[in-house]
């Protein structure tokens, strides 16, 4: 079971644990969106079983969410980049994927900015080295910038059976 965590607002905030939404529960924090997810919630708890499926919750109070500064580590730039090799074009698994850093970093590239790191094939990252890519004839696809979507776009490219289930509730809303 997946559980959506909604700002009064109904922004998407989080995927939280079971755990943290009986903690949220007990507190009287948050509210089920509709009586049956209410009820089976509720039957769950007493028997210590959460029901299969989506629940989505909604805090009571509005809280105020500062802007997520993701990082740019690889599970993030996968995202960015679209698991497309930056270079080439080539489109992988995570596993034919590479982190490269455009200039590198034995050459003064910054290590840790969204800037200066792209998902890379092997054969570019293998063929680019230690060399900058227009020393090697490569060329990147676009610029590389941080990636600024909103963090709830995030969390439904991890988790797409929590943006159905928010997509229907804001159909019948
Ligand atoms: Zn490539």
């Amino acid at each position: 079971m997946a559980v959506l965590l909604l700002n009064a607002s109904l922004q998407p905030l989080n995927v939280i644990s079971h755990r943290r939404l009986v903690v949220l529960l007990t507190k009287e924090r948050v509210a089920f969106m509709d009586g049956a997810a209410e009820q089976a919630a509720a039957e769950a708890v007493a028997g210590r079983r959460l029901p299969e499926g989506v629940v989505i919750v909604r805090l009571l109070r509005t809280i105020h969410v500062p802007r997520r500064l993701l990082r740019p580590n690889r599970r993030n730039l996968l995202l960015r980049d679209d698991h497309t090799c930056q270079y080439c074009g080539h489109v992988g698994t995570s596993a034919e994927l590479t982190v490269d850093h455009v200039k590198p970093v034995s050459r003064g590239g910054a290590a840790d900015r969204w800037e200066n790191v792209v998902i890379a094939c092997k054969k570019c990252n293998w063929r680019k080295s230690n060399r900058l890519p227009e020393e090697v004839g490569l060329h990147l696809r676009r610029k590389p910038a941080p990636l600024t979507q909103e963090y709830a776009h995030i969390i439904f490219l991890r988790y797409p059976e929590l943006k159905a289930a928010y997509d229907r509730l804001l159909a019948v809303a």
